[in-house]
């Protein structure tokens, strides 16, 4: 394949209620690009922020018309905006980073040269966790570490911040799953990859923008979407809780035809404990796939875009556009 000498590079930043950062954002990613002599677009993705980051998107985009904006039409998450942001990209090579500069633009120059090198999907790896709670890190770790050993995905130290080349975004794109899981799909579709490592900085600006709630759902999201271990493991335990009633089963007939007595209530309430639990959790695991099923079978549109600041396809009003609701032939 042949590489362009000089490749327009779209740098793909989620925007939630960043405000001032979008300045920020926009003016640090700028110079370090323009410093490095890369042709560049920043498409900046508002995934429906309450504050000015709209109105600075498009101030800035008049300021400079390489700042493309995309409104979506409320908060879809960051996992959708992204897709938004990748679907609305046009360069050769696509980077995907934050928009609160935890994630070092300095860094982007060093991964287009991996791309000049041959690599199609360029993975920064983080060298460091700053700015994050103890807690927070530990529920990462486990998280990761759980995810890379159930799927044949390694999410040890990976990050959202990725450089894809053409190729591997439009792979990215032929995806038709509705709960998109960018760290996860970007590792499954393969391609020649290659990592750099960067030091994650502090947020610049507010806290993040995460919730234990939304964590918890785009962690539920990434091992549904990945692997059906869950589902198994519900099936395994069953077989080990049948094994064990029967044990239990021919252990009281016996003991009843010779006549002694058993311990009684305690055991019977603790043993209905642990059944109903392991139930009420194998439901539970099951529902988690059974909503999944329903997400995609609905089949709705994974993002709505209210308004761009660079009309595409001629589109002068600010339009609602429900994106890629076919079935790709994967
Ligand atoms: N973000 C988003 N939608 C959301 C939550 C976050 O677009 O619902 C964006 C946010 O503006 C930022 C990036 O996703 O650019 C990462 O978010 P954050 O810094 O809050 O996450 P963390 O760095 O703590 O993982
Ligand atoms: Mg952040």
């Amino acid at each position: 394949m042949t590489r362009p000498a000089d490749p327009l590079v779209s740098v793909v930043a989620p925007v939630f209620n960043e405000g001032h950062g979008v300045d920020r954002f926009v003016q640090r990613t700028g110079a370090v690009l323009a410093a490095a002599g890369l042709r560049y677009e920043l498409v900046l993705v508002d995934d429906g922020s309450a504050d000015d980051s709209w109105p600075r998107v498009c101030a800035q985009h008049s300021l400079d018309p390489r700042v493309r904006g995309v409104r979506l039409s409320r908060n879809f998450g960051k996992e959708s905006a992204v897709l938004a942001g990748l679907e609305h990209s046009s360069g050769d090579v696509v980077v995907v980073i934050d928009a609160d500069l935890q994630h070092p633009p300095t860094a982007i120059p060093a991964m287009v040269q991996c791309w000049r090198d041959g690599a199609d999907v360029v993975e920064g790896v983080k060298r460091n966790r700053t700015g994050q709670s103890p807690a927070a890190r530990l529920a990462a770790k486990v998280f990761n570490a759980t995810f890379t050993r159930l799927t044949t995905v390694d999410l040890v130290n990976a990050t959202d911040f990725r450089l894809l080349s053409r190729p591997a975004c439009d792979a990215l794109l032929r995806l038709p799953e509705h709960s998109s899981f960018f760290r996860g799909t970007s590792s499954w579709i393969g391609f020649r990859r290659t990592t750099v490592e960067v030091d994650i900085d502090h947020r610049e600006g507010g806290a993040t923008r995460w919730t234990f709630r939304s964590l918890c759902r785009l962690a539920v999201n990434g091992l549904t979407s990945f692997t059906s271990a869950p589902l198994h493991l519900v099936t395994v335990v069953g077989f080990g809780f049948a094994a064990f009633s029967l044990v239990l089963g021919v252990q009281t007939l016996v003991r009843w035809m010779r006549g002694g007595s058993l311990a009684g209530f305690p055991t019977v309430i603790l043993v209905l404990l642990v059944m109903g639990t392991f139930i009420l959790l194998g439901l539970g695991v099951i529902g988690e796939y059974l909503a999944r099923i329903h997400e995609e079978v609905r089949g709705r549109p994974r993002y709505l875009v209210q308004a761009r600041t660079t009309p595409a396809d001629g589109l002068d009003e600010p339009v609602i556009v429900g994106q890629r609701t076919e079935r790709a032939e994967l």
